[in-house]
């Protein structure tokens, strides 16, 4: 253990509210990637680590006893989606996110402005995107209506579930995150496209600069103003597309950011990321930000994306990608990707993975879940999202383990030998 900060927050008496902190543990030779352990009011999370996605504060067909079964250290909730249903009012009233969904464990939120810019695109919902070669910063999905519009002030948008109209600006999301309660929290940033022009990322990479300022002065009050609630901790998002100096500008910026003694607890690595430099850019963002701090890559579960983003300095990750394949058959494994719903598996007796230990594969078998599967019946759903959970989480402990043993370059060459010449 190297370094170690405590949560930068100071009650307004001036005494450090502790519950949020940071250890870093051992490095990987000649990379920015390293083990760590943040500790938040409600446990421990050993980095690196793999955060769970339960949007609307569920996660889809599972209990959270399987979720802790699967061995998950954290949930991580979408503000925009439970600002619609059920409203924050009340999940503040059931006295926060893990107590309202039954999830005694770290919980984070993300800010409600990635769910409402993509309105405004209508893009696919995972971050890793291939460039299209256009730069044009009105083009939305073929199919889509813009939902959502974006001026220096905030976003105003349209729900998706009732076309009543919203706003969210800084204020309002920080707002919205503290009745939720999650343990950490992130800071309202504009999201861009690969498609948007470099001017407009200029100026959006200002204007997330600008609304990062008013979420952590938001923040820093409503921390006062609820001393009796555990510490919520407030990440900032660095944006800045596929563009070098964006990304080093906006990460330093951010990193220096101090509101009347309130600076960010971690950092959040978000917007357009072409996948074949998903390290490079994640490397970029992590020499440009504080070594004592968490870095929490967002949207990221594809194994070699995994590898890349601990590489280059991530210590956690989310994403939605495991349990929403897993809802249409898609199976993760060592050996690559396979969809149970193919006739191969009609007669297959074994189970989704050979040697794997979860509860799905140690109690049923390939042609069970094909026959779920093709009966739609719902508990497909239910056991496929419990192995690729436990796959994707345990892949990134896995990960941390290699860079305990100082073996993360031969792990990572090993697996993704194994992983990428298996993929189907
Ligand atoms: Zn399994």
């Amino acid at each position: 253990m190297t370094t170690a900060s405590e949560a930068a927050a100071l009650a307004p008496g001036g005494e450090a509210r502790s519950g949020f902190s940071f250890t870093v543990g051992r490095r990987i030779d000649d990379r920015l990637g390293r083990t760590g352990r943040i500790d938040t009011p409600h446990g421990p999370i050993d980095t690196p680590g793999f955060v769970v996605v339960g949007t609307k504060a569920t996660v889809k067909a599972v209990l959270p006893e399987s979720i802790a079964a699967v061995g998950a250290q954290a949930v991580l909730a979408n503000a925009y989606h439970l600002f619609l249903q059920p409203g924050p009012d009340i999940v503040d009233a059931a006295g926060g996110l893990g107590q309202f969904m039954n999830w005694p464990g770290p919980t984070f939120t993300d800010s409600g402005g990635f769910q409402v810019m993509s309105l405004g695109v209508g893009f696919k919902k995972v971050l890793a995107m291939d460039a299209a070669g256009v730069a044009d910063d009105e083009v939305i999905a073929e199919g889509s209506t813009r939902l959502a519009h974006v001026d220096d002030d905030g976003v105003t948008f349209v729900s998706h579930l009732n076309g009543d109209r919203h706003r969210f600006t800084p204020e309002v999301s920080m707002r919205i995150q503290h009745q939720l309660g999650a343990d950490v929290m992130f800071a309202f940033d504009e999201l861009t496209t690969l498609k948007n022009t470099r001017a407009y990322q200029e100026s959006s990479v200002d204007r997330t600069h600008a609304w990062a300022i008013r979420c952590l002065a938001e923040h820093r009050r409503l921390t006062a103003e609820r001393e009796h609630k555990p510490y919520q901790a407030l990440f900032g998002v660095v944006q800045g597309a596929q563009y070098e100096d964006l990304r080093r500008a906006a990460a330093g910026g951010l990193a220096a950011l101090e509101v009347d003694g309130q600076s960010f607890d971690g950092y959040g690595i978000g917007g357009a990321l072409e996948k074949e430099n998903l390290g490079t850019i994640c490397g970029w963002v992590s020499e440009s930000l504080p070594e004592d701090k968490p870095r929490h890559l967002l949207g990221i579960s594809e194994p070699e994306d995994l590898f890349a983003g601990v590489a280059a300095g991530a210590d956690t990750f989310d994403c939605v990608n495991p349990s929403r394949v897993a809802r249409n058959g898609a199976i993760y494994t060592a050996d690559g990707r396979y969809n149970v719903t193919t006739a191969a598996c009609r007669r297959a007796f074994t189970p989704l993975e050979e040697g794997c230990g979860c509860y799905t594969c140690t109690h049923y078998t390939r042609a069970y879940l094909h026959h779920l599967f093709k009966a739609k019946e719902m508990l497909a759903s239910t056991l496929a999202t419990i192995h690729n959970e436990w796959f994707t989480v345990r892949l990134v402990d896995s990960i941390r383990a290699s860079i305990a043993e100082g073996a993360f370059a031969d792990y990572r060459t090993e697996y993704l030998g194994r992983y990428l010449s298996g993929r189907r």
